[in-house]
Formats: C-alpha cells, sequence, structure tokens
C-alpha cells in the first residue's frame, strides 16, 4: 500500500479534518515485475541465434579473404560490425534488468591490467577503419576485480569515443598509476558534452538531446552500466569534455 494524507481546510485555512488515503500498488508492483521478467527473458532469447549467427559470419569473412574477394569480405565486415552492436544493445538490456532485481554478478580474478586493455582495442580497432586507437599503456599493474565487466567497460567508453567522433581520426587510449589508483582514460576529438549534461550521462536512459538522437542511436544504457560495475568494484567513473571539442571517459580502481 502507498499511504498519503492530505489536511482538509476552511476558509480560515483551520483544519476540519484529514484525508487519508491507502492505495493497493500490488497491481503496479506485479505489472513492473512482469515487465522486468519479460525484458529479461526477450534478451535472453535474442542473444543465442544472434551469437550464432555472429560467429558464421566471422567464418564466412575469414573464408572469403583467403579468397582473396576483399569487396565480399569487407561486407561481411560490416555485418560483423551491426551485429556487434545488435549483441551490445541485447547484452545491455540484460544488465539493467540484472541491475534492477539486484542479479548482476561479479566474479574478481586477477589480471594484467595493461594486457586486458591491449586486447580491448585490437579488438575495436578491428571493427572501425575510421579511427585509428592509440594506446599508450602504463599501469604496469595487476588488479583484483572482474575481467569481462572492466573489459565492458573499456569496451563501452571506445564505442561511444567511435560513435560520437565520426570526423576525427584519433582516440587516445591511456592507462597510468596515480597514489593508490590504476587509471584507464580514453579521450575522443569529437562532438564533446555540454557542461550541464557531463553530470547527467552515467544516468539510466539519458541521451544526446534534440536532432542528435537520430544521428547517434542507441538507449541510453552503456554509461549507466558502466558506473554501476565500477562503483561495484569500488572504482571512480568520471568524464571530463569540452563542447566541441571532444570527451575524455576515465576509470579508477584501488590496487
Ligand atoms: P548511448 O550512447 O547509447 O546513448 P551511453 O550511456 O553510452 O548511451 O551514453 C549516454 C549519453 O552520453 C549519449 O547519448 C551521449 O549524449 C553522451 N556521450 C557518451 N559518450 C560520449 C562521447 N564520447 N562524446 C560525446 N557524448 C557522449
Amino acid at each position: 500500500f502507498n499511504f498519503t494524507y492530505k489536511p482538509l481546510r476552511n476558509a480560515e485555512g483551520k483544519v476540519y479534518a484529514i484525508l487519508h488515503a491507502a492505495i493497493d500498488v500490488t497491481k503496479q508492483v506485479q505489472l513492473q515485475q512482469q515487465k522486468d521478467e519479460f525484458l529479461g527473458i526477450a534478451s535472453h532469447e535474442l542473444k543465442t541465434p544472434v551469437t550464432s549467427i555472429k560467429a558464421y559470419a566471422q567464418v564466412l569473412e575469414r573464408m572469403i579473404r583467403i579468397e582473396g574477394d576483399e569487396k565480399k569480405a569487407n561486407m561481411v565486415q560490416k555485418m560483423d560490425f551491426q551485429l556487434n552492436r545488435l549483441t551490445g544493445l541485447i547484452r545491455d538490456l540484460l544488465d539493467v534488468t540484472k541491475i534492477q532485481s539486484g542479479k548482476m554478478t561479479f566474479s574478481p580474478v586477477k589480471f594484467d591490467f595493461d594486457l586486458h586493455i591491449k586486447e580491448i582495442v585490437d579488438e575495436m580497432q578491428h571493427i572501425t577503419s575510421q579511427h585509428y586507437i592509440n594506446a599508450d599503456l602504463n599501469s604496469s599493474s595487476v588488479v583484483y576485480a572482474d575481467k569481462e565487466r572492466i573489459g565492458q567497460v573499456v569496451t563501452n567508453f571506445l564505442s561511444n569515443a567511435i560513435k560520437y567522433s565520426t570526423d576525427a581520426e584519433n582516440i587516445d587510449v591511456k592507462s597510468f598509476l596515480k597514489d593508490n589508483e590504476v587509471i584507464l582514460s580514453v579521450q575522443d576529438y569529437g562532438i564533446g558534452i555540454s557542461k550541464e549534461s557531463q553530470h547527467l550521462v552515467f544516468e539510466q536512459f539519458y541521451r544526446v538531446g534534440g536532432n542528435l538522437q537520430h544521428t547517434y542511436p542507441g538507449l541510453g544504457l552503456g554509461l549507466y552500466i558502466s558506473a554501476e560495475i565500477v562503483k561495484n568494484e569500488g572504482g571512480r567513473i568520471w568524464v571530463e569534455s569540452e563542447e566541441g571539442k571532444g570527451s575524455t571517459f576515465y576509470f579508477a580502481l584501488k590496487i
């Protein structure tokens, strides 16, 4: 039940009665739960066929490259890029349902931070021919965290850097140690984010406003999920940006 009350006043402003209301929210809560459950099941069901198509596309690309037909191979590479986007969207939807039901799990392991970042940079470089991703990795650290989830944050930063800097060529990735933290930054030279919006980008469903929504597709979930992951690992996440000049996204983990 949701309880509310409201004092009723006469012409002089004196309270002559108090109106109490108890609203039965059982139905609303049930509907919300059903919606969350549906979203969870739907994204899970979508994941399996898409993963399978993606695996076939990758094999196909390799086979065509061996045969030497670059044009066809590039078409399949484009399919792979779009399938990556689709997989990412499905994973984001699944993750949001996990966060909301408190079921997001973390399995920490020890791993070489710079090595893992390098792997992700190479993967992302493979799917963009328009950008050059410079990696200056100097943390020389072994961290204890969920490796996959940290990779997911880096992938989110990089795919945003690619998406929001279509006119720029370079993206700079850096890792370094400062005090007791290992810090990762992804800098792009794209559209940037206004001062007023910077604190909103980590919120669920927050998206660029106005016409830009059509230019840059997305669900507005990647940074929200990234923030949840970093917070869960006991770290910090933030952005520095100037409109029209570009953005630098950071996260820091204690070591
Ligand atoms: P999405 O990209 O799907 O909209 P995100 O949660 O990843 O969702 O980002 C939220 C919003 O933050 C974006 O819609 C965009 O307005 C802004 N944003 C994120 N990364 C960048 C970036 N590198 N440059 C400019 N704006 C960005």
